[in-house]
Parts: structure tokens; sequence; C-alpha cells
């Protein structure tokens, strides 16, 4: 059997009518740029995660480089971040001139560990020049949001959420209340990668606020720093979200719910699975999570007993796609080697980079596959 892991086509039969007719409207109206579609998704995204406004961008790298640009990060500033994760997290810090400074992940999430996080805010000799911290909600699960706005409001810094995995995932406050991730940043940003739980077919981002000076910010910015067109009062870049592609994801949008739903029940069912085959003593999986918080963009077991790179090369042979979520940590990346870190100085994400691995994990995937594929990870791993 092959399994893939991802795979874009399946849900096409599902809306080609729509679709094609979305796409059709748009080409036909002779508006491809910033024209209708592209409010109605900024507007639809705003409100679906409980942000004032939304600003549709070229892709999730460029609006985490804006925002940040946006809220007003520049050279010889500080910005606390995660090691463990997709690059464009920590290459906007870079690009206007900051300094990341990579604080280490909890070993059952993922995500970056907050205790770290106040450390370094209270312990780093330099901790003046800490300016905002982004973090990722990885996988699709939530970083512990009202802990982020209580560090936002103690150390008066700024909080911008790497929402790329994460599109609907929530955090439930202590007192019971459900937001979104998105919600509490002073800026959040989304991609529409092809992969991520809302994907178009090409490249899209957008930021979300709730303050309009910093959607004012990057509206400008993404103009090429323009309030008045070829008139420039900073140098900003050229990032806009195609009109098509907001056809392609407003289609989407409706149904973005129901593919969580689907995630969700795919996930529940490896658990049951890895379960029934004893297979937690070897693996550690993501546990069900009935709470509604989690969106499973990514299904990543870590390999307890047995070899990670081995697991991976028999899956290949039986037609299972993998995936490693990442097999090296940002801090140890050849182009940050002036930043000064060393292999052991962020054990945990160090530890994780040789010991993940994302199985296949899309709204379509079926029941019999995820069978196959737990039969031979069972098999792979020696029972
Ligand atoms: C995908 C992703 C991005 C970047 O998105 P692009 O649209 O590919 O530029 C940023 N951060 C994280 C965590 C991602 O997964």
């Amino acid at each position: 059997m092959k399994v893939p892991l991802f795979d874009i086509t399946r849900q096409y039969e599902t809306f080609k009518e729509e679709m094609l007719e979305a796409i059709d409207q748009v080409i036909r109206s002779g508006n491809v740029i910033q024209g209708p579609e592209v409010t109605k998704l900024e507007k639809s995204i705003a409100k679906y995660v409980g942000a004032k406004e939304g600003i549709g961008v070229a892709n999730g790298s460029d609006a985490l480089f804006i925002a940040l640009d946006a809220l007003g990060i520049k050279e010889g500033d500080s910005v606390i971040t995660t090691p463990y994760s997709f690059f464009a997290t920590v290459s906007c810090i870079t690009r206007l001139g900051a300094i990341p400074i990579f604080a280490d992940i909890d070993p059952e999430t993922f995500n970056i560990n907050l205790d770290r996080v106040e450390e370094i805010l209270n312990k780093h000799p330099k901790k003046e020049k800490i300016k905002a911290i982004i973090p990722v909600h990885l996988f699709g699960q939530t970083v512990d949001l009202e802990r982020l706005a209580s560090l936002r409001t103690q150390y008066g810094i700024k909080i911008l959420e790497d929402c790329a995995q994460s599109i609907g995932s929530c955090w439930i406050k202590t007192d019971g209340t459900v937001i979104k991730s998105a919600s509490i940043g002073d800026a959040a940003t989304f991609s529409f990668y092809p992969t991520k739980n809302l994907g178009g077919y090409g490249d899209g981002g957008m930021i979300v606020t709730s303050n309009p000076e910093i959607a004012e910010k990057t509206r400008i910015i993404a103009k090429h720093g323009s309030t008045k067109k070829y008139f420039h009062e900073i140098v900003g870049i050229n990032s806009r979200l195609d009109e098509l592609q907001a056809a392609i994801l407003n289609v989407k949008f409706k149904r973005l719910d129901n593919y969580i739903e689907k995630r969700k029940t795919i996930a529940y069912k490896y658990a049951e699975l890895i379960n029934k085959h004893n297979l937690e003593e070897v693996i550690e999986y993501p546990k069900p999570k009935t709470d509604n918080t989690h969106v499973y963009h990514q299904y990543v077991i870590r390999i307890k007993k047995g070899n990670r790179d081995n697991l991976r090369e028999h899956l290949t042979e039986k037609g299972i796609g993998t995936s490693i979520y990442y097999p090296k940590p940002l801090h140890l990346q050849p182009c940050f080697e002036y930043l000064g870190y060393k292999e052991g100085t962020l054990p945990i994400a160090e530890k994780a980079c040789h010991e993940t691995l994302a199985l296949p994990i899309f709204p379509e995937l079926e029941d019999k596959e995820i069978e196959y594929i737990v039969e031979e990870v069972k098999q792979a791993l020696g029972f």
C-alpha cells in the first residue's frame, strides 16, 4: 500500500465545482490584485481567531518579517524564540538586524518552554535589550496563551504568535474561557502553504492584529512603505496575497472546522491503535486531547527505544511517507554560527531532532491506511 505523508488531490472532487467557479469568477472580473476575495478572507480569518484585522501577504515567512518590523523590532534588539521550528521563525529576527535568543523546548509538546523564557527575561546579561517573544504553536498545539499575555504585561515586551501550524487551535483559560491562538499576540501570522491546515494552491500568508496602528504599519510595509502610490515614507517590501489564492482559500475556509475535526479523529485513531499494539513502550505519541484545543497539523511521534532513521527507512520501503520536523535545530544552523550556540546548549530541542518522526496526517487519510502505518511501525520496532 502507498500512503503519502500528505495528499492535496484527494479533497478536490469534494469541492471541484465550487472551486472552479470561484477561480472563473476572479478571472472574469479582471480584478486579480487586492480585490474583494482578499478583503473577504482577511475579515473571515480575523473574525475566526478573535482579532480585529487581517492583512493578506505573499506567504507566512513574509508575514513574520513584516509583522516583526511593524512591532518596531530593529537592529540591536533581542527577540526570544524557539530553536525547534521552521527557519522563517528566526530569519525574520536576523533580517531586521536583531538578535535571536533561543529558549529550550518542552519535551512533550515540543513547544517553547515558558519557564526557560522567564529565566531569560530575568537573568540574561542583556535582558533590557529583549523586546519581543515569538512563540510557535507547533504541530497545532497552543502555547499557554494566558501566561504569554501575562509575560507581556509583566515584562513590557511584544508577543508575535507564529500560527503557521495552528489555525483554529485553542487555549482554555483558568476561568474556563476558550480563546484561539492568534488572539493574544500584538500580532500573529499565518501561512497558507498547501500543506498547512488551511492551504491554498500556491503560496499565501496573513497577519492578524487587534491594534489598528500595527495593522496600518503592516499594510504600509507590505506595500513598499508607501501610503500614497509612488511616495515612500519608509523602505518596505512588496508582499501581496493573490486574489486567486484568496478565492481558493475562501472556498476551503468554509470547510476548515470540518477538516480540523477529521484530523482529530485521525489522531485519536492513531492513539487507539498505538495503545492496542502496546507501542507506548517504544514510542511517545500525541495524547488524545478531547478538549478541542489541538488541531493536529502534524502527527509527530518520538522513538524512545530503537532508531528513528531505521524506522523511517522501513516505512519508506513500505510506501509510507514520513518527514522529520526538524532534523537540525535553529541554533545550530551554519548561518547562525556567529550567535555562538554550541551543541549541548539546548539539549531538549537537540534530542527531539534525533528522535522524532512525522507520520501521515491529512483530513482524507483512511482508517485502513492508519492501520497499515501503525502495523508497519510495530514491525520496524521489532515486535
Ligand atoms: C510554514 C511555516 C512558516 C512559513 O510559511 P511559508 O508560507 O512557507 O513562508 C513559518 N513558521 C512556521 C512554524 C511554519 O510551519
